[in-house]
């Protein structure tokens, strides 16, 4: 009865709240000051929506899930219930964190050659693009739908139903495409025009949408309120598995597509047997402040901890005189590219879905194993010709595992892996003190292209998150989830604030995190301006990708005097975050520029 009138009152807000929203005619801000919870996200509507359901009493986990379900809306490219990902929970009450894994996980079908060329007589490796991208072969079993009902039953207030319900109205009412929305279809016009399905909702009368028009997704208000009222086994063993199926199977392909579309084996038994885990979080502890991230079968949480156990090794902190002092960080920066370049070597080399390999984690995260990987790290860049891919270190002499499995190293190829830039992320918190940091995807912009027909929504290409030559760790196998680098993160400081944030962006996530989290801890960055700062991101390749603003500044310009090889490139990391503190203040910051710039909100200013 009180969820009864707790959705009524819900619904009511909510429709006010979306009309009145659509009123306005900017976004509002990227930084929001006040009490009572929070929510930032890529979007403000999404944003609102979760607000609303905080000023009706719900949680941070109710909000969480609201303000996802809305994103898989407005922003379908990143993220939807065709996709998964991590939700990593802060609970005052028991003051423990906890996280959800809702990983797409492989049909039982899947093979270690799965994305080899069938027509290749050397069997050669389908080319990365078009065709491992936009395929059925690449769709893993989605897992946001179930990881959202298993956040909710566990720790939320709401129903899967009331919580779905703003994003019903959302899809309905429509909203308004902005040049972001605009440019990823223009991006991706042709392989979204090579599916029926894709093109009838993304590319209406066969042209991109305009900046400006109102795009409606009634189907997906369909899939989201068949969900409502049947639970999630309409979607993992009903009506919409059954068309998740057939549209994996056999891909709504035009006429003659541009390309070969591969189709995958995808059964309604995998979506049967598909389940979110539950799972402890990483723990690193770095200059007071405790790290808590998503382990395995992400390896965000693994390698940000790597990257911040050497760095605890050295002073960072020595110019730390504020944001105008950049150059003087060079040195600093230095150390951070150096810990990224070598815990990118050994997290290609080792991690990968833990129910399937023995990852040496307690070697990896050893203080002495650490120290020999902190010693390589000299005063300048290694030769980038000679040795700039750093070579895996060896964890199994520092295993301390009382019961350990490996007694040598697998022989591995190292593998940087390929993965998209498209995903997610989203903070909220609440007046108790909870907190929720989530980043959900559906891998690359747009996913595999393809959506489901009379659904409305994208299935994901996860499963090119997997390397696609074996042996390696993170080979394919049959109901084995692809190694991810999505790294929501919480954190404890020292005087018991407690922290969320988070990225998309493929592998960048990782060093965003880093590079958010050593702005914070060692430099004294606010969290907004850590969130807006350049991005540096190395990941154990010949050059170091940064934004390209930084590298004509003075930290750019002596970074490129120590060694480094800077790429510039157009745009990393759109992070967002918020700090809830023990006095009930909170600080939420959403990325002010990147892809359109996100939306904070608190409930009280
Ligand atoms: N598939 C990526 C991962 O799980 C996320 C996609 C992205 O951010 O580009 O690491």
């Amino acid at each position: 009865m009180v969820r009864r009138i707790l959705s009524v009152v819900l619904g009511v807000c909510l429709c006010w709240s979306l009309w009145a929203y659509q009123g306005r005619s900017q976004a509002s801000g990227s930084v929001a000051e006040g009490r009572g919870g929070a929510v930032a996200t890529a979007d403000a509507q999404a944003t609102q929506i979760g607000i609303d359901v905080l000023r009706q009493g719900g949680n941070a986990i109710d909000a969480a899930v609201a303000s996802a379900a809305a994103l898989g809306v407005v922003e379908p490219f990143y993220g939807g219930i065709g996709g998964g990902g991590f939700m990593v929970i802060y609970l005052k009450d028991s003051d423990r964190v906890i996280t959800l894994d809702s990983r797409e996980q492989a049909p039982a079908s899947a093979q270690v050659d799965m994305f080899q060329d069938p027509d290749s007589p050397t069997g050669a490796v389908l080319p990365f693009f078009p065709n491992r991208i936009s395929s059925g072969v690449a769709v893993g079993v989605p897992g946001t739908l179930l990881g959202w009902d298993e956040a909710l039953r566990r720790y939320g207030t709401l129903s899967l139903a009331e919580a779905l319900e703003p994003a019903i109205a959302l899809a309905e009412a429509g909203f308004v495409v902005d040049e972001t929305f605009a440019g990823q279809v223009a991006q991706n016009q042709a392989r979204f025009a090579a599916f029926t399905s894709t093109q009838a909702l993304f590319l209406p009368g066969g042209a991109l949408p305009a900046v400006g028009s109102r795009l409606k997704n009634p189907d997906l208000a369909k899939t989201y309120r068949l969900v409502a009222e049947q639970g999630v086994n309409a979607f993992y063993r009903g009506d919409i598995g059954a068309a998740i199926v057939q549209t994996v199977q056999h891909p709504p392909t035009v006429a003659r597509p541009p390309f070969r579309v591969i189709p995958g084996g995808l059964t309604l038994a995998d979506l049967d047997r598909y389940d979110v885990r539950v799972r402890p979080p990483t723990v690193t502890n770095y200059r007071g402040y405790t790290l808590y991230g998503m382990g395995l079968p992400s390896s965000g949480g693994i390698t940000s901890g790597e990257v911040f156990s050497i760095l605890a090794g050295f002073d960072l902190g020595q110019s730390n005189s504020g944001p105008a002092d950049l150059a003087n960080r060079a040195e600093a920066w230095h150390r951070v590219i150096e810990a990224e370049r070598l815990a990118f070597a050994d997290r290609n080399a080792y991690l990968g879905d833990p129910e399937y390999v023995d990852v040496p984690l307690p070697g990896l995260q050893s203080a002495d194993f650490i120290q020999t990987r902190r010693a390589l790290i000299g005063d300048r860049a290694p030769d980038p010709v000679q040795d700039f891919r750093a070579a895996p270190g060896n964890p199994l002499p520092y295993q301390r595992d009382p019961s350990p499995s490996l007694t040598r190293l697998p022989p591995v190829a190292q593998s940087p892996g390929q993965s998209g830039t498209s995903t997610t992320h989203l903070v909220t918190s609440d007046r108790r003190g909870n907190v929720v940091s989530y980043t959900f995807t559906i891998e690359s912009i747009g996913g595999s292209g393809i959506v489901v027909p009379g659904y409305g929504f994208l299935l994901n290409n996860e499963l090119t998150d997997f390397d696609p030559t074996s042996p390696h760790p993170n080979a394919p196998e049959p109901g084995k989830r692809p190694r991810s680098s999505m790294a929501p993160t919480i954190a404890r400081s020292p005087s018991g604030d407690m922290l969320a944030f988070g990225s998309p962006g493929g592998s960048t996530i990782i060093t965003t995190v880093a590079g958010i989290a050593v702005n914070l801890i060692d430099f004294g960055l606010t969290l907004p301006e850590a969130i807006a700062a350049p991005r540096i991101s190395q990941r154990n390749g010949g050059t170091t990708q940064v934004d390209s603003s930084l590298e004509q500044t003075a930290l750019g310009q002596a970074l490129i005097a120590l060694g480094h090889d800077l790429e510039p490139v157009p745009e990393i990391g759109a992070a967002v975050g918020l700090i809830s503190r023990p006095d009930g203040s909170i600080t939420a910051a959403a990325e002010p520029i990147r892809r359109g710039g996100g939306t904070a909100m608190v409930v009280e200013r």
